[in-house]
């Protein structure tokens, strides 16, 4: 099943990486994946696979242990992990982010003491940034970081926080009043803090509540959860990058790659999707013959490989952009649209492929099903990218009349 989704120009490391793990993915998620997510059960075994393969390192430089890959590699690999199971691909990607936040703006110290051990997978990432009243207006935050000595104190509350509660570092966007007079620009008197605790629920550290998971209609698995800061005393340096106020660019910069990861996440679970639907339409007989003998079968899987071949060559064309240096937040934004966007139609095209079947639990694509939407809402919905592209067409394609 590779004819669908190939990347050209991938050096030898590359593609022996992707191997590995597709490999991975066939024998240790796929058989699994729908027994755990019906249950909500954290993939513990796999984790620890993913460990040994060294992917919770994997974009992370070699200075500090990891295998300093290409955004381009991390992508594939988040690709082929959630043709096997979406929730496992969550499970790395806001480790991921953090990892990409440290590396790019942490101070020599914080990346020393959290890199390394980030890329054996020993501290794990989660990054929060949603509050209970708010998700797509950022800027709206309220949680606060207040300076107290050598200290800052947070308040406040957070909402959806995956990996909430297995994580041990989370990077916290909070406003901060110090050194930015009221009346600055919400964006410029924000920061990111980052808060090391214990995995686990309840008070993992004083002034800090994981409450519980949050019971969600897919993406099971991995915990999704509140984060409730009561008086958190937090030192000065763990603010992200030794500076206040830059916390809102940094965060955006690590959303940023993560918007290309949500569209390998997409183009994944579409590919699941198709090969499950060519399957089973080559199987089921109605009228005298296989379904897929029937044009509209036909055309409905042409449809939807079609979908699959465009929503990976975007995907790679957007991490291929930032690998460049160039700046990607366009084909990034556009990525992620088209990728979530036609997942959900690849993944309904074959549960109608699948007829009454489809609505058993038995059945795989049952689980794809729910899983779908959560792409639409992750790392800024539709209509967010929507806005992010519109701009800067207007940017690009200026009236100079
Ligand atoms: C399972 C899951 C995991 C998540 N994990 C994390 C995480 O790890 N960290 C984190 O910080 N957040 C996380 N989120 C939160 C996620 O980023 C937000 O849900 C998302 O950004 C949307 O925000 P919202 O839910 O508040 O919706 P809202 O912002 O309230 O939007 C509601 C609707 O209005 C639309 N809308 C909003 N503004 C506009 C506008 N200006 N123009 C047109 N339409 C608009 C939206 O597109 C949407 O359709 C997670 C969410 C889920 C469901």
């Amino acid at each position: 099943m590779t004819r669908l989704a190939q990347t050209a120009g991938l050096n030898d490391v590359q593609q022996e990486i992707l191997s590995t793990v597709r490999d991975f993915v066939d024998k240790e998620i796929i058989p699994v994946a729908t027994r755990l997510e019906h249950r909500d059960e954290y993939p513990t075994e796999i984790v620890e696979g993913l460990k040994e393969l060294g992917l919770f390192g994997l974009m992370i430089p070699e200075e500090y242990g990891g295998l300093g890959e290409s955004l381009l590699t991390y992508a594939l690999c988040v690709e082929e992990i959630a043709r096997g199971w979406m929730s496992v691909s969550g499970i790395i990607n806001t480790h991921f982010i953090v990892a990409y936040m440290l590396k790019q703006h942490g101070t020599q110290e914080q990346k020393d003491t959290f890199l390394p051990r980030m890329a054996l997978g020993e501290v794990r990432g989660a990054f929060s940034m949603s509050e209970p009243a708010l998700g797509s207006d950022v800027a709206a935050i309220t949680s606060k970081g207040v300076k107290d000595g050598d200290e800052y104190v947070l308040n406040g509350q957070k909402m959806w926080l995956t990996n909430g509660g297995t994580s041990s570092l989370v990077a916290v966007l909070c406003r901060s009043d110090e050194g930015h007079p009221e009346g600055t620009a919400p964006h410029k008197s924000m920061t990111t803090f980052l808060v090391e605790k214990e995995p686990g629920f309840g008070e993992v550290r004083p002034g800090l509540t994981i409450p519980g998971k949050i019971d969600k209609m897919g993406y099971k698995g991995v915990d999704t959860t509140e984060l409730i800061m009561d008086g958190l005393r937090i030192p000065a340096n763990r603010v992200l990058g030794g500076t206040t106020g830059r916390g809102f660019y940094q965060m955006m910069d690590g959303v940023e790659v993560g918007r290309v990861n949500v569209a390998a996440r997409g183009c994944g679970v579409a590919q699941r999707a198709f090969e499950l639907g060519v399957a089973y339409a080559q199987q089921r007989h109605t009228f005298g013959k296989p379904i897929a003998q029937h044009q509209a079968i036909q055309f409905k899987l042409a449809e939807m490989a079609t979908k699959v071949e465009a929503a990976h060559a975007m995907m790679v064309n957007a991490a291929r952009k930032k690998d460049s240096g160039e700046r990607n937040d366009l084909e990034a934004g556009m990525a992620k649209y088209l990728a979530s966007e036609y997942c959900k139609e690849v993944v309904e095209d074959a549960f109608r492929i699948h007829g009454g079947y489809g609505f058993s639990k038995e059945y795989e694509i049952e689980r794809l099903y729910r899983e779908a939407p959560m792409l639409l809402i992750g790392e800024g919905t539709a209509e967010i990218q929507k806005m992010i592209i519109g701009r800067r067409l207007l940017e690009e394609y200026r009236f100079q009349g």
